[in-house]
């Protein structure tokens, strides 16, 4: 059976990935089978080249076809900030409500139409033998000037999607999961992994 390492220690991201391969014959793994790697530095300027550094340094190590994403808010005015900074907007180790609380005063000044922003989402596949290729997924909407709902995490209580009139905390997992920048580039990496012979269906 193929073997795909995610490279994540990130409990909820597993499960992600597992529900996304669960009709296929694949074995995954994830960090937690690799304790002794150490997270490498996520110095990229952009989520691709941060995915592409994570996966590869685990793929490496691990000597298993690899996969790791990364992913952020782009503010329109704000000229795509906080970006790859988006987990630390607020300074080293913030919490997710000083980092909205952060975005709202940097949006202060911002009517409504001037509030457009984009969570983007990159996942790097990489071999040991050095091929790599990645896959991005982007969901656009605004910010709102308060937050709204409870469900999700990071910036979506305050982040509204137009074609539904609710937050990304308001709106059901289920359809979170199908329309979000993560959900998109996860899509077409299994499309390609499939395509590639990296998976076979368990029927
Ligand atoms: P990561 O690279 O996927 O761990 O995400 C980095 C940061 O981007 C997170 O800590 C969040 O602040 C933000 N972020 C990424 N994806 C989402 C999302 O789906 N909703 C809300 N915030 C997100």
């Amino acid at each position: 059976m193929k073997k795909l390492l995610i490279a994540t220690g990130n409990a909820g991201k597993v499960r992600e990935f597992a529900a996304l391969f669960s009709e296929e014959a694949i074995q995954l793994y994830s960090l937690k089978d690799f304790p002794d790697l150490l997270p490498p530095v996520e110095d990229g300027c952009t989520f691709s080249e941060n995915a592409l550094i994570k996966a590869a340094a685990a793929s490496r190590y691990s000597g298993l076809p690899t996969i790791a994403d990364d992913s952020g808010l782009c503010v329109e005015a704000l000229d795509g900030k906080p970006g790859v900074f988006s987990a630390r907007y607020a300074g080293e180790g913030a919490d997710d409500e000083a980092n909205n609380l952060k975005l709202l005063q940097e949006l202060t000044s911002f009517t409504k139409n001037r509030r457009l922003a984009a969570f983007r989402c990159a996942i790097a596949f990489c071999t040991p033998e050095g091929f790599n290729v990645t896959f991005e997924g982007e969901l656009k909407g605004l910010i709102l000037e308060k937050p709204s709902g409870s469900g999700g995490f990071g910036y979506d209580p305050l982040f509204m999607v137009p074609e539904y009139g609710k937050t990304l905390a308001e709106l059901p997992l289920e359809i979170k999961n199908r329309i979000s920048h993560r959900g998109r580039a996860a899509a077409a990496l299994r499309l390609y992994l499939a395509k590639n012979g990296y998976m076979q269906s368990k029927a």
